[in-house]
């Protein structure tokens, strides 16, 4: 569904921002109108996805990952794609979208980084200048991806407010964007901010689920029966879900990062652990205190270590469409090691979320049926941080 005039999805959504960016947020609403009614908008998107991104991304039976009693496990390799993940099926639409609307400059915010790769990277393919906000704390902890996006030309802006992170890249991004308007585009990484963000970055990733339901058909002859990704901000399960959220008879599961466990605090479960709020801009589940400030999240995953979830989402758990359930960071590291062992896959750990969810989901299916899963990006990424993490759980369960 398209989100109504105001960019509401039913009661979720809209534009809770400063008066500054109102007319800044217009202006992208405008523009991609414009884009998308355009035939030779899309070409151009499709070419770029072709040649740069490498897709369609293909489709791969999980055999030995699955239990051989149950469903079978299809996953839809977004981890093939340029820059090993989905994140760049994003930031070519709004990079293509910023050049067409003549402007030079593009910012973002990131977080581990991954969406300032893919933001630099499409930077120096066409040609513009990029300056990506980073919290000081997570350059630190993101040193690789830092020299990578610098090595794409980029400009990494340490930022020092609060607690370093995210959420303050956030902030900062937006602030810089209401002096700079004219010149500069802002690239958002998820179907989170305000609108028209949550709305467009969907039309640019639904080509997972587009290609996916074609692909199951052609090769299946039948839609798999359980749809099941990860959710941070959301976009690559929207992505795949989009295209099939007509289709009744498919289950659909949005996987959290349930941290340390619901109960424990430690969580990023926006849904499940949070309360309705306003985030980024925009009206959703938010980790927040009763008071509305908004919570410090846990997550083994940097991708899903975010205190909001995308108004879309929101709304598909309202409507119950969607079902919304947390995976722990310890079930995540099973699935990880298990897709590892037993396909040659090292899956990213946002995605070994929805892995753990889809091996349990498929376990109560019979062999004739498919459970497809967004494997949304590649773990090489993580095998460091996975490391010092199992050696800091072995060293505590030893003491
Ligand atoms: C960023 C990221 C995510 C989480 O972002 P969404 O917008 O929820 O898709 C998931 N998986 C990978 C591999 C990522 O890089």
């Amino acid at each position: 569904m398209k989100p109504d005039q105001y960019g509401y999805f039913g009661e979720f959504g809209g534009r809770f921002v400063p008066e500054v960016l109102v007319e800044a947020l217009q202006q992208v609403e405008h523009g991609f109108a414009q884009a998308a009614a355009d035939e030779s908008f899309w070409g151009e998107y499709r070419a770029a996805l072709r040649d740069f991104v490498g897709r369609p991304s293909p489709l791969l039976v999980a055999e030995r990952f699955a239990d051989p009693a149950g469903a079978r496990i299809v996953l839809k390799r977004e981890d093939l794609n340029h820059t090993g993940a989905h994140k760049i099926n994003n930031t070519i639409g709004q990079g293509l979208l910023a050049v067409r609307m003549g402007k030079k400059k593009i910012i973002a915010e990131t977080g581990a980084g991954q969406h300032g790769v893919a933001t630099a990277t499409i930077g120096a393919r066409l040609g513009l200048d990029v300056t990506i906000f980073m919290g000081a704390r997570d350059i630190e902890r993101q040193a690789p991806n830092v020299r990578i996006m610098e090595l794409l030309g980029a400009r990494v802006q340490p930022v020092t407010s609060g607690t370093q992170t995210l959420k303050d890249a956030t902030n900062e991004a937006f602030r810089y964007w209401t002096g700079h308007v004219e010149d500069t585009f802002y690239v958002i990484g998820s179907v989170v901010g305000a609108h028209p963000y949550p709305y467009m970055v969907r039309e640019f990733q639904r080509v997972i689920g587009d290609e996916a339901r074609t692909q199951m058909l052609e090769r299946f002859g039948t839609l798999p029966v359980d749809l099941i990704a990860c959710v941070g901000g959301g976009s690559n399960a929207i992505g795949l879900f989009t295209a099939f959220l007509d289709d009744a008879s498919v289950r659909i599961w949005g996987i959290e990062a349930g941290g340390e466990g619901l109960e424990s605090g430690k969580t990023a479960a926006s849904i499940e652990a949070g309360s309705v709020g306003i985030l980024h801009g925009s009206r959703s589940y938010v980790m927040q205190t009763p008071q509305g400030q908004i919570l410090e999240t846990h997550s083994i995953s940097a991708g899903l270590d975010y205190p909001g979830i995308g108004p879309e989402h929101a709304y598909l758990h309202a409507t119950g469409r969607v079902t919304y359930r947390a995976i722990t960071d310890a079930q995540a590291l099973v699935a990880y090691h298990r897709l590892a062992e037993s396909e040659g896959i090292i899956p990213a750990v946002e995605s070994a979320h929805a892995l753990a969810a889809a091996y349990e989901i498929a376990k109560n299916g019979t062999p004739d049926q498919y459970v497809l899963v967004n494997l949304s990006g590649r773990g090489d990424k993580d095998i460091a941080q996975v490391a010092s993490y199992e050696a800091e759980l072995l060293a505590r369960a030893e003491s």
